[in-house]
């Protein structure tokens, strides 16, 4: 499954904000989640289109598309040479889609930072080193081996070619994700090592409620990592939050003038750093948003509800969100020809209210 790996120094917030996030129903109280394990949290993609369908077709209860996230501790100075979890911490990060970057920009002096002060750039700086010489470190153990395949094995130049060219790259101190196009480095030949700086990268600055609403500092921590995309919210805050009944948790809210929680911006975002959207299905029993690649088809589309839906797919009922909800009902929308039969070459787009028609 599709999962963002929490990263951070010790004492930026990780926990506080991993904890608020698996059990963020607050103002939510339709998107459940779930603890897979104590540091795995599945989470509802907060979506208000699914309130509406359900409205439209009378649906019994609301699935929201999930999003995972696993909390990975132990990302301390030097873990690519082994220190803190350092190799348990590697092999856990392996295993995400994405990485989430917490970076402390608070100022309590209650709460000790690990380098003695705090510095989003140099924290940042600190966690990306360790993640490039963990990639470097993997490379360099490999190319030998590689090089000896390919002495063997015409097709195994192309991956030594792209060995050779990313550890040049992060050698010199940049992510695969942010160098390899342009190096002309081909990533999909790297695959096979599982390196850690080719997935994306997004941010969240831990800030103080009151700087919340400070345009000018959030403008200064967001060009720190653009065009990594950066949220910004006060995890103590948000922790707060979810022990609130809804009335108070947006006063809470309004008062550090936020129209929503923080973590339903970091799920949203999350969600789309790992490149997917959503379509949506509703009816008498569930309105639900699935979850699938931008560029899929219909039938991949059909496929993520079932496999035989895949195989046997005929075709597609759609309608678009908006014109859905434009019409009031579905027979509303399809009397006003807004809704399409779509055949198998259909590209699937985000908001799409899909109806599959099956032979089997
Ligand atoms: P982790 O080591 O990154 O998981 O950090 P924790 O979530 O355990 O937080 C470390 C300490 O910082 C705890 O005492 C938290 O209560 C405190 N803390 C976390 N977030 C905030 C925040 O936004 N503001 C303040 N003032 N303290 C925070």
């Amino acid at each position: 499954s599709l999962t963002i790996g929490i990263v951070g120094l010790p004492n930026v917030g990780k926990s506080t904000l991993f904890n608020a996030l698996t059990r963020n129903d607050v103002l939510a109280a339709n998107y459940p989640f779930a603890t897979i394990e104590p540091n795995v949290g599945v989470v509802g993609l907060p979506d208000a289109r699914l309130d509406r369908l359900a409205e439209i077709f009378g649906s019994e209860k609301i699935v929201p598309a999930p999003v995972s996230f696993v909390d990975i501790a132990g990302l301390v100075r030097g873990a690519s040479q082994g220190q803190g979890r350092g190799n348990a911490f590697l092999a856990n990060i392996r295993d995400a889609s994405a990485i989430c970057q917490v970076v402390r920009a608070f100022s309590d002096p209650n709460v000790v930072h690990v380098d003695g002060k705090v510095s989003p750039a140099d924290d940042i700086e600190t966690i990306n080193t360790e993640l490039i010489l963990a990639d470097l470190q993997t490379v360099e153990k490999a190319l030998p081996r590689l090089q000896k395949e390919a002495k063997l094995r015409k097709d195994r130049a192309a991956v030594v070619a792209a060995a050779e060219a990313a550890a040049a790259l992060l050698d010199s101190g940049r992510t695969l994700y942010a160098g390899a196009a342009e190096a002309g480095i081909d990533v999909e030949a790297l695959r096979e090592l599982h390196l850690l700086t080719t997935k994306p990268f997004l941010y969240v600055f831990n800030v103080d409620e009151d700087e919340l609403g400070n345009a000018a500092f959030l403008d200064e921590l967001r060009a720190l990592v653009a065009p990594a995309e950066a949220v910004f919210m006060d995890a103590k805050v948000e922790s707060e939050l979810i022990d609130l009944p809804d009335a108070e948790a947006r006063e809470l809210l309004e008062s550090i003038g936020q129209s929503e929680p923080g973590l339903h911006q970091l799920i949203r975002v999350g969600f789309g750093t790992l490149g997917l959207q959503t379509y949506l299905t509703a009816g008498p029993k569930e309105a639900r948003a699935w979850t699938v690649p931008v560029g899929a088809t219909a039938p991949e589309a059909a496929g993520v509800i079932h496999s035989d839906f895949q195989r046997g797919f005929i075709k597609a009922e759609i309608v678009s969100y908006d014109d859905l909800v434009a019409a009031g009902s579905m027979a509303a929308a399809k009397a006003a020809g807004k809704v399409r039969m779509e055949g198998k070459d259909y590209t699937m787009r985000d908001g799409d209210v899909v109806e599959f028609r099956s032979g089997l």
